[in-house]
């Protein structure tokens, strides 16, 4: 086959280029045809060069240029030359000139293609994900891919210049879980026995640390079988990190010197070089989340001081049933109407709220009062209860005239927090409090530490890790583990940016019998625990070291860093929304030799429970 081999990328050339010949591989972006002469559009990774072909001097040549398409796969090979004055476009990088094209070799045809390639694909997502190699040519997909690239490059730079080794674990584990569900691997030779993909590498990093190697990290594919839904992905990749003789802030510290070190090389941005922190109660009290987003403030208020002397008896009920009244105020909402507002109380709702309480600050009192009332700064809603101390109710909150004043309350803290924590985040999304702006992104990062270690499970009426099995309980609560497991918290910590969980990490317990101890309270027997983690607990028998870790999320952080917010659109190959690949079609069926290879057998459930044996064909 005839080759033209490129001498410049589409990227490359500028003014001081004029004279040259060249020779440019790409693909036709556009083609467009202005009084005979044909201006072609050549496109690759590094940029658009303009190739004209002049009819007058090259009529074979324009003839051949005419049978082009958008996205042939062509080479030219041209003299480089200034463009005409007036002609000149400087928001293309090469726009003083253009190619003067002297020979054109198709080197692959393009079928007609499902949706145009242009900054961004426009089309619905199954078309796009079916034909994600167009997708991908896109110059937005062209560039976050080359942002993950060199993010994935500057994480290994920092971690290596922290003398950390990159250290690969097995894909084929034993399975372990770890809170989510397991992707199994069936074994051939062993029939009825099963690997499985690891949701972390979390033991096998606990491992390496028993193991001597002391500052392990690795850029890890992670498999987690979930419910498909929203944002999530069947596998996913994490910047997993493990350090021995390390306490938390030695962890904390040095993830805030990668996180640095990565938006510098990558956005050029800089970050404080510490984080905000919060503890998980504060963020609960302050946010009503585990997860902020410190972009914004309207903080959530205790509204308990001003209920005893009001007459609202729900909100006395939940005070006296020792729950909580939270309040936070939107500064300007009091133009919000009751539709808007009954949207929040949906968000609140949600959160298993019985109701969004509301109330506005009039602008002039005396002015808007209907004639039978006292002039009362506050009005509408559950005003009426708080005539009296309407005042003190304002000032103490902050609020001022036009303000909307928002409040959730119930028997349960936790209830009243997280509900109006819901309408915190729905505000701060519908009206953009974040600022959202593309062309200089904020960034709020805050790390959120003393996470409660156990979580109750009502449904399955026992304790289990709020983090995972492996966590270390706070010195101070050791003695009280089996006692109370509730009020232990964990050496855990998130890190939060721009409210999302980027990161989890934990001190772990490198202790065999503490270890022991935490895998009862989670209601495993003796038995199973040896059976599951026996590989763990007896490494640590060895003199395993101190040693804890962190995981930030590879996918998220990089779509944060881009401006998105679906981690799809970081991702080569996602799947969809349905966890299915449009493009290969999987999950799919297999052979049913394949089956026998396996030992396995096909067996449907029937509606009404009955199973049946369904052997494929
Ligand atoms: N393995 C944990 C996770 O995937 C992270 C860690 O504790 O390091 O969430």
């Amino acid at each position: 086959m005839e080759t033209m081999k490129r001498t410049v990328t589409c990227g490359g050339l500028r003014g001081t280029d004029a004279g040259k010949i060249v020779v440019l591989n790409g693909w036709v972006h556009r083609r467009r045809d202005h009084g005979g002469i044909s201006f072609i559009n050549l496109r690759d990774r590094w940029g658009i060069t303009q190739v004209v072909v002049d009819p007058v001097r090259k009529p074979e040549l324009a003839a051949a240029a005419a049978e082009l398409r958008n996205e042939y796969c062509v080479a030219v090979e041209g003299a480089v030359r200034p463009r005409p004055s007036g002609m000149v476009n400087p928001e293309m990088v090469t726009g003083e000139i253009e190619v003067d094209a002297e020979r054109i070799l198709v080197l692959n045809k393009s079928a007609a293609l499902p949706f145009q390639i242009d900054e961004e694909t426009r089309a619905n997502e199954d078309l796009r994900l079916t034909y994600r190699y167009l997708d991908l040519r896109s110059a937005a997909m062209q560039k976050r891919i080359r942002m993950r690239h060199e993010t994935a490059f500057a994480v290994r730079e920092w971690m290596t210049s922290q003398d950390f080794y990159e250290i690969e674990t097995p894909t084929f584990i034993k399975s372990t879980p770890e809170g989510a569900r397991d992707y199994l691997v069936p074994s051939r030779l062993y029939p009825g026995k099963f690997y499985a993909l690891p949701q972390s590498p979390q033991l096998y990093k606990q491992l390496l640390m028993a193991a001597g190697f002391e500052k392990y990290f690795q850029i890890a594919r992670c498999y987690r079988d979930e419910d498909a839904r929203g944002d999530r992905q069947p596998e996913f990749t994490q910047i997993d990190i493990e350090m021995s003789f390390a306490g938390r802030d030695d962890i904390l510290s040095m993830t805030e010197g990668l996180m640095g070190h990565v938006f510098k090389k990558v956005l050029g941005v800089q970050l404080p070089a510490r984080f905000r922190r919060l503890s998980y109660e504060e963020a609960q009290e302050r946010y009503g989340t585990d997860k902020p987003d410190l972009r914004f403030g309207m903080e959530l208020e205790d509204f308990g001081p001003y209920v005893e002397k009001g007459t609202f008896q729900a909100f006395k009920d939940a005070v006296a049933a020792g729950g909580a009244v939270k309040a936070l105020v939107f500064k300007g909402g009091a133009s919000f109407s009751r539709k808007q507002i009954e949207e929040l109380e949906g968000a609140a709702k949600v959160y298993k709220a019985k109701g969004l309480a509301w109330m506005k600050v009039r602008e002039n009192p005396a002015r808007d009062a209907q004639a039978d009332e006292t002039p009362s700064p506050l009005e509408g809603g559950v005003a009426k209860f708080f005539g009296v101390n309407a005042a003190e109710i304002i000032s103490g909150l902050g609020a001022g005239a036009g303000d909307l004043v928002l409040m959730v309350a119930d028997a349960k803290r936790s209830v009243a927090n997280t509900a109006l924590g819901a309408v915190r985040s729905k505000l701060g999304r519908d009206l953009g409090l974040a600022g959202h702006d593309p062309s200089s992104p904020r960034f709020e990062f805050v790390w959120i530490v003393d996470f409660p270690m156990f979580e109750w499970n009502g449904e399955e009426g026992r304790w289990e890790a709020a983090h995972h099995l492996f966590t270390w309980p706070q010195e101070q609560y050791h003695a009280v583990l089996e006692s109370d497991p509730g009020q232990v918290k964990g050496d855990l910590y998130d890190l939060v940016l721009n409210g999302y969980e980027l990161a989890s990490g934990s001190i772990r317990v490198h202790d065999p019998e503490l270890q022991k101890r935490i895998f009862k309270i989670a209601g495993f027997s003796e038995e199973e625990a040896e059976r599951r983690f026996g590989f763990l607990t007896g490494a640590f028998t060895y003199g395993a070291p101190p040693h804890g870790g962190i995981a930030p999320g590879l996918d998220r952080l990089v779509m944060l860093m881009a401006g998105e917010s679906s981690i799809k659109e970081v991702i080569a190959f996602p799947k969809n929304s349905f966890a299915v690949n449009p493009m290969d079609g999987s999950p799919s069926e297999v052979d049913s030799r394949q089956l026998d290879e396996l030992n396995i057998g096909i067996v449907k459930k029937e509606q009404g429970g009955n199973l049946q044996d369904e052997r494929l064909p």
